[in-house]
C-alpha cells in the first residue's frame, strides 16, 4: 500500500485520481496484515485497489466527476465495494472518469482530463486514456494500483482498457449489483474489474459478483471459481468472427491484430467460424437513444435539494434551474436534452419505442450467432488512443468510437478486452471476446489464450 501511495504521488500529473485515501489505505493494509498473520486471508487480502468515483464509498467523497455532486459524502457503501473490502482489498482512492460516465475520452470530467500513461513514439502529445473509466485504466497501466473497478454502460471498461494496454471485463448484466453505483442508464450499467492480466480480472470479478436483494436486476446466479479453473485451453471451442464488425475505414493495423488473434486461436485448436450480426449497423443509434433516455430520467434527482451543489434562485423552480445549469457539464446537458426529447409525447413511438424494438433484434442476432459458436472475437475499438481534445467539438465522432462495444450492453452479454500488441506508433490495441450470458468462464478462457 505504501509503495502504491508513493507511486500515486509521483504520477499526480496523470490526474488519474479525484480523491486519494492514504489514511484508509494504511489502516486497511494493517488490518489485512493482522488477518494474514492469523491465517485468515480473504480472496483479495491486502491487494491495493482504485475505485472509479461512481461507486458510493461510505464517508469518502463521491463525485461522479460532476460539479453537481459537490461535497457529497455517501452515508452508505456500494455493494460492489463492500464485497471487495470484505475480501480484504485495500482502498487507495477514487479515480477520475467522464462526468456521470458519459464519454469515451475522460475529457468531460469536471476535474479535468486524465493523461494516458502511453505516448506515441513519434511525439509527446497527451493522449486520452479512453473513457469513461479513464482514471481506473490509467492507474492500472501506470502501476498505481494492482487493479481497479470500472463501470460499463456502452464500453466504458473495455475501451479504456484497450487504450491503456490492460485487461477489463464487463460481466453479464445482473452479475454485479448496481446498488450504490451512481446510475447512468440502468438497463445497460454494469460494474466490472480492470487489471493487468486476465487472471487478476477473474479474481476481482469473483469478489465483486453475486446476488444482492438491494438491486432488483441482480441475478441469483452461482459465482464460479473463474480464477481457480482458468486454463486458456481453447481446443474444441468455436470462435465466431462477426463479418459486420469489419467496418469501412477501420485502420489496417486493427484488422491485422484481429486476424492474428483468430489465427493464434486456430493454431491453439479452436475452430474459427464466420458469423453474421445483421443489425450491428443500428446499434449506435439505438444505444444513443436508450442510454440518454434512461439518463434523463436518472438525472432528474439532482435538484439541489437533497445533496450536492445548490445555487439559490428566487423560488423553487429557479433554484432547480440554476443548480442544474451550473452543476451539469455540456455533455451531460446534451444527453438530458436528447433523452427528454426521445421520451416526449409525440416522439416516444418514433424514437424510444423503435429503439427498444431494434434492441430486441440485436439480442436475437447474438442468440443466432451463439448457436454456431461459443464466443465471438472482435476489435475492442476502431482506433488506438487519440489526442486529448480531439473529437471534443464533434460529439458524433466521439460516439462512433463505441461502435464495437455498445452491442454487448444492449444484449446484456459479457465482454472482455485483452491487449494484443502495439500499432506502428507504439500504442496498445485490444481485442474483445464476447460470450453467452453467464458464460464469463469461456470469455476468460479465450482471453487467457490470446493475452
Ligand atoms: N462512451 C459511451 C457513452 O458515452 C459509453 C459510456 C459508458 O460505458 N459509461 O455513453
Amino acid at each position: 500500500a505504501q509503495a502504491h501511495l508513493a507511486a500515486m504521488e509521483r504520477h499526480r500529473a496523470l490526474n488519474a485520481f479525484i480523491t486519494e485515501t492514504p489514511e484508509q489505505a494504511l489502516r486497511m493494509a494493517e488490518a489485512a496484515d493482522a488477518r494474514l498473520a492469523r491465517g485468515e486471508a480473504g480472496l483479495l487480502e491486502g491487494i491495493p485497489l482504485a475505485i472509479k468515483d461512481l461507486f458510493c464509498t461510505k464517508g469518502i467523497l463521491t463525485t461522479a466527476a460532476s460539479h453537481i455532486l459537490d461535497g457529497f459524502i455517501p452515508p452508505y457503501e456500494s455493494t460492489v465495494t463492500r464485497k471487495l473490502w470484505e475480501a480484504g482489498a485495500v482502498c487507495l482512492g477514487k479515480t477520475n472518469l467522464d462526468e456521470f460516465a458519459m464519454g469515451s475520452s475522460n475529457m468531460t470530467s469536471y476535474y479535468g482530463g486524465v493523461r494516458n500513461p502511453w505516448t506515441r513514439k513519434s511525439d509527446n502529445s497527451d493522449l486520452v486514456p479512453g473513457g469513461s473509466s479513464g482514471g481506473s485504466a490509467a492507474a492500472v497501466a501506470a502501476r498505481l494500483c494492482s487493479g481497479a473497478t470500472g463501470t460499463d454502460t456502452g464500453g466504458s471498461i473495455r475501451q479504456p482498457a484497450a487504450f491503456c494496454g490492460i485487461v477489463g471485463i464487463k460481466p453479464t448484466y445482473g452479475r454485479c449489483s448496481r446498488w450504490g453505483t451512481v446510475a447512468f442508464a440502468s438497463s445497460l450499467d454494469q460494474a466490472g474489474p480492470m487489471a493487468r492480466t486476465v487472471e487478476d480480472c477473474a479474481l476481482l470479478l469473483q469478489a465483486m459478483s453475486g446476488y444482492d436483494p438491494l438491486d432488483s436486476t441482480s441475478a441469483d446466479m452461482e459465482v464460479p471459481d473463474w480464477a481457480g479453473t482458468l486454463t486458456g485451453d481453447v481446443r474444441g471451442l468455436r470462435i465466431g468472427i462477426p463479418k459486420e464488425y469489419a467496418i469501412p475505414g477501420m485502420p489496417a493495423e486493427i484488422e491485422r491484430v484481429w486476424r492474428e488473434g483468430a489465427d493464434w486461436l486456430e493454431r491453439q485448436g479452436a475452430e474459427i467460424v464466420e458469423v453474421s450480426l445483421p443489425h450491428t449497423k443500428y446499434a449506435l443509434p439505438t444505444y444513443y437513444i436508450i442510454a440518454p433516455a434512461e439518463a434523463s430520467s436518472n438525472l432528474a434527482r439532482y435538484d439541489g435539494m437533497r445533496y450536492g451543489l445548490r445555487v439559490e434562485g428566487k423560488n423553487l423552480v429557479e433554484t432547480y434551474m440554476k443548480t442544474r445549469a451550473a452543476g451539469f457539464g455540456a455533455e451531460v446537458q446534451r444527453r438530458i436534452m436528447i433523452g427528454t426529447y426521445v421520451l416526449s409525447a409525440g416522439y416516444y413511438d418514433a424514437y424510444y419505442l423503435k429503439a427498444q424494438k431494434v434492441r430486441r433484434r440485436i439480442v436475437e442476432d447474438f442468440d443466432a450467432a451463439f448457436e454456431r459458436c461459443d464466443a465471438l472475437l472482435t476489435p475492442t475499438a476502431p482506433s488506438a488512443a487519440f489526442r486529448a481534445g480531439e473529437k471534443m467539438d464533434d460529439p458524433v465522432a466521439m460516439y462512433l468510437n463505441d461502435v464495437f462495444t455498445v452491442t454487448v450492453n444492449l444484449a446484456g452479454l459479457p465482454g472482455l478486452s485483452v491487449p494484443v500488441g502495439l500499432d506502428a506508433s507504439g500504442l496498445p490495441l485490444g481485442l474483445q471476446v464476447i460470450g453467452r450470458a453467464w458464460d464469463e468462464a469461456t470469455v476468460f478462457r479465450v482471453g487467457k489464450a490470446i493475452e
